[in-house]
């Protein structure tokens, strides 16, 4: 090797490295309780603005108190903001329903893209099947704990959403979630490989999705809380 090339591919080194040690961006953190500087606010306690049913006709819930307060009936709703690659934040109150058992007593959900189910339901003292506890990945992965707060009380949820990528009609990478509710680690890198649309669909951007679970069969009646929902997309 000559010394004029030992030359180039030390400045090409000493280059890349300084490349890499870049100062990340900065990001204000916010206030505890609030979104960092660069969220996307889906609900801030405000209004729907940023949520539609379905058909894109005004979301169902109403505002009061700084929560959306969404009753059977009201509608699955979808958030006018798409995305792929994102972290994911939701707080929400089950209700007290004691008359209820298993996957009846406040059932909703986040769907990631409007297509994966992150669980939510009352999972204080009320068993059911793994994959349908508070923190599953519905049908695809149980939540490694149960980390659940009581109804009535606000719980969080923080998610890191790698979207399924597609080449053309072939998945290049199926997806992963990472899941903590109230702090606790109850998904880990999870792979979306069982799970899924096929491509090219499951590469496009989609919706947060949160569900209204009326329409499944002998749903009672439900008063969900949600309140401080952000994303940062991560592309
Ligand atoms: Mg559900």
């Amino acid at each position: 090797m000559g010394r004029l090339t030992q030359a180039t591919i030390l400045i090409a080194c000493f280059a890349g490295a300084a490349a890499q040690e870049r100062e990340p961006r900065y990001v204000d953190p916010g206030k505890p309780g609030q979104p960092p500087s660069d969220a996307i606010a889906l609900f801030d306690g405000k209004d729907l603005a940023a949520w539609t049913r379905k058909d894109g006709s005004p979301a169902g819930c109403e505002v009061s108190g700084g929560a959306m307060i969404c009753k059977t009936g009201a509608g699955d709703i979808f958030s006018r903001e798409k995305f792929r690659d994102a972290q994911i934040h939701v707080e929400f109150a089950t209700p007290a329903m004691p008359d209820q058992k298993g996957q009846l007593r406040g059932n909703s959900g986040i769907y990631l893209q409007g297509r994966y189910e992150v669980q939510v339901l009352d999972s204080y003292n009320n068993p059911t099947y793994a994959m349908g506890v508070v923190g599953a990945l519905y049908g695809i992965a149980a939540p490694m704990v149960n980390a659940s707060r009581p109804p009535e009380q606000w719980q969080t949820f923080d998610i890191v959403f790698r979207a399924p990528r597609c080449s053309g009609e072939q998945m290049t990478h199926p997806g992963t979630v990472t899941a903590l509710l109230n702090g606790v680690l109850v998904q880990d890198h999870v792979s979306l490989r069982h799970r899924g649309k096929g491509c090219p669909e499951a590469g496009e951007p989609g919706p947060l999705m949160l569900q209204d679970h009326s329409g499944f069969p002998n749903a009672p009646f439900t008063v969900m809380k949600f309140r401080n929902i952000w994303l940062r997309k991560l592309e």
